[in-house]
């Protein structure tokens, strides 16, 4: 569904909306399953219960699947989790290389079809539960703990797909993995500092640092460059979220990040939204893999 700036006068939901709930002595994760519940009609212990089944496949799936070769569906891709698993890092720290492989290895599964949860999309389904891993791996964090930082997550989601868009066809990259990004930058700062406004500076600030992100996945294919780029986004969260725990803020609001990044998604080409018809997709290796494909007649097209 596409919600355009012109409907903002009767459904319009601010991320601001919350952080002054929160002001008000409100724990943030109560404030948005409320607001969720007051939208959906859905009782907010049934909320809580889904988000924890969500936890729990991105937890199991993380672990089953973190440094796995995959065959993917155009075999584009598939060794990136297994080669970065295997690397020692020279510069990322511990955790940084755990949510970085776990990143590539979940978007190689969404590749090969396997279990993933969306968030906010399959392209883009690495990010979040790269950092929810880290986060139980090396903080020792507990489900509750882990629940709280993802529902917030969740509701900066909520902002952006009601106030812009989360969808590469129709706002390119930066609105799948941009998103993804800044939710995971939300949820980091939320586990450390239990800071709504604090949680959208991160968030902002990794929103900003996609924007203009196209979306031109070669052959159409969720592959190239899309696996890789959930291993840099998730670095693009952290280091965000390292910054607004460092106290450092986003000149601008994180709610006029969203309305920016969807008015740059508006003016971006069709070509560059999803269609594989511009950017990396029609360069002349790319046209080559998409060549031999047809000839082997490995796929209808
Ligand atoms: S390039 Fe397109 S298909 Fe790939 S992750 Fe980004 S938005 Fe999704």
């Amino acid at each position: 569904m596409c919600w355009n700036f012109t409907m903002w006068g009767v459904m319009r939901m601010r991320f601001e909306d919350f952080i002054n709930e929160e002001k008000r002595g409100r724990k943030l994760p109560d404030v948005i399953l409320e607001r969720e519940m007051r939208e959906t009609g859905v009782p907010i212990e049934l909320l809580r219960r889904e988000m924890v089944k969500l936890l729990n496949v991105m937890l199991e799936e993380s672990t089953k699947q973190y440094g796995k070769r995959q065959r993917t569906l155009s075999e584009m891709a598939g060794e990136n989790g297994y080669l970065m698993a295997n690397h020692r890092a020279k510069m990322l720290s511990e955790f940084s290389h755990t949510a970085t492989t776990v990143a590539l290895s979940l978007a190689e599964s969404n590749a090969a079809m396997g279990r993933v949860v969306a968030c906010p999309t399959g392209g883009a389904c690495g990010i979040v539960p790269a950092v929810l891993y880290a986060l139980k791996v090396h903080m020792n964090a507990s489900m509750d703990e882990l629940l709280n930082a993802f529902i917030v997550a969740g509701g900066l989601g909520w902002v952006i797909e009601k106030n812009a868009t989360i969808s590469g066809a129709e706002g390119g990259c930066q609105a799948e993995i941009g998103t993804a990004a800044a939710m995971a930058s939300a949820l980091l700062v939320y586990y450390f500092t239990h800071q709504g406004e604090r949680c959208a500076h991160g968030a902002a600030i990794a929103l900003k640092s996609m924007l203009g992100l196209v979306c031109d996945p070669v052959g159409g294919f969720v592959e190239v460059p899309c696996v890789k780029r959930n291993g840099i986004a998730v670095n693009i969260a952290i280091s965000s979220a390292e910054m607004a725990l460092a106290g450092i803020e986003s000149v601008i609001p994180f709610d006029e990040v969203v309305e920016a990044m969807y008015r740059v998604g508006r003016s971006l080409p069709e070509s560059l939204r999803e269609t594989g018809m511009g950017g990396i997709a029609t360069t002349p290796t790319a046209r080559k893999i998409v060549m031999e494909m047809k000839k082997h007649k490995k796929f209808k097209w």
